[in-house]
């Protein structure tokens, strides 16, 4: 049997009609970039998310870097975030001029450790962005306790947690900003790159909002030094299409989810866990096991699609080097990075693959 780590033609078959009407509709209006139908998008998903307001941006990446301009932070200033995350987090830190510092996570949920968040803070420290990683929110209570007893903005990267749920808030509308992507292989996925940012606060998405078109509310005025962060028509048609979907595809990945969980049960393959409070939307399923490479060559070899997300922490990348976070010390980062594994978990695979992954993996680690 072959399964592949992620499908998306298998969710373009059922909505190939609907989608292609969409973007039918935009290429007969050409409104196309912004306008009428990111206008809807935006107001659907600020619904969705529980926030005031929602932007759509260009990419995942632009929304971390769009917000972190429109909070004025710069050289001279400190965010911190985990290390074990994808490049965006830290590299838009680091884009506007200010220093990424990098905190361990937590060993069984994989999210950044409010602990060592607040061991990192200093006089410089202006933000805080935790990473709701593969789906699960971090601890956005214990967060939110130390940005507001040392006055930091909190930013979630929630770039991989689109509806997941945490102590009846959802991602997005537990911190200050919340930052998205649509890139196609997170649970809510354009046919291109696209994301979005999210606050209640409406100064900050005026803000933004100006940020997105080069700083600029009148046309060739401008107040400050934006970007191009404009969302393409295109991208909002698919996911306007796409969004009412999204509730459906999370209980598909969350069932897919516990096969596996209760294939995994005492065997040397641990399984995600789960906070007490905490409703993940599985962007990814991730196992830890010993011997990762060789189980995932193993798997391979089976027909089974894997992948390793991530296998160096951001404090030991090159580009890093002059942060000065050495190896060693985040030990639970670098142990997350020997082991970890993500297997195939989107919604339209059949029982019988997901139960063929299981086995396999079972297989592979004896
Ligand atoms: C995907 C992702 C991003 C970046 O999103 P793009 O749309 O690819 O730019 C940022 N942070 C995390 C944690 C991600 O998974």
């Amino acid at each position: 049997m072959q399964v592949k780590l992620l499908d998306l033609t298998a969710q373009y078959v059922n909505l190939r009609t609907d989608i292609r009407k969409a973007i039918d509709e935009v290429c007969d209006a050409q409104s196309l970039i912004l306008g009428p139908t990111v206008e809807r998008f935006e107001a659907a998903l600020a619904a969705y998310c529980g926030t005031k307001y929602a932007l759509g941006v260009s990419s995942g990446t632009d929304a971390i870097l769009c917000a972190l301009m429109a909070l004025d932070i710069g050289p001279g200033d400190e965010v911190i975030c985990p290390s074990f995350t994808f490049f965006a987090t830290a590299g838009c830190i680091a884009r506007v001029g200010a220093i990424p510092v990098f905190a361990d996570i937590q060993a069984d949920t994989f999210n950044i450790d409010p602990k060592d968040v607040e061991r990192r803070i200093t006089k410089k420290t202006k933000a805080i962005m935790p990473v709701h990683l593969y789906g699960q929110m971090a601890d956005m209570e214990a967060i939110n306790d130390i940005a507001c007893r040392h006055d930091l903005k909190v930013v979630e990267d929630a770039a991989q947690a689109i509806g997941a749920r945490r102590n009846g808030k959802r991602a997005c509308a537990a911190g200050y900003a919340g930052c998205l992507s649509f890139y196609p292989t997170k649970n809510l996925g354009a046919f291109g790159d696209a994301g979005a940012i999210t606050t209640n606060d409406p100064s900050f998405h005026e803000k933004c909002r100006l940020m997105r078109v080069h700083g600029s509310g009148h046309q060739y005025f401008h107040k400050f030094v934006g970007g191009n962060f404009r969302l393409d028509a295109i991208q909002a048609a698919v996911l306007n299409v796409k969004l009412p979907h999204l509730e459906a595809w999370h209980e598909g990945r969350r069932r897919n989810a516990a096969i596996y969980d209760a294939a995994f049960a005492n065997s040397a393959v641990k399984a995600p866990y789960i906070a007490p409070g905490n409703w993940s939307i599985y962007n990814q399923y991730v196992v830890r096991v010993a011997n990762r490479d060789q189980v995932k060559d193993k798997l391979a070899k089976a027909g089974v699609g894997s992948a390793v997300y991530y296998p160096l922490g951001l404090h030991e990348q090159e580009c890093f080097a002059y942060v000065g976070t050495k190896r060693g010390s985040l030990p639970v980062t670098e142990q997350a990075c020997r082991e970890v594994l993500a297997l195939p978990i989107y919604p339209e695979l059949k029982e019988a693959e997901v139960r063929y992954v299981a086995e396999q993996v079972l297989a592979a680690v004896r």
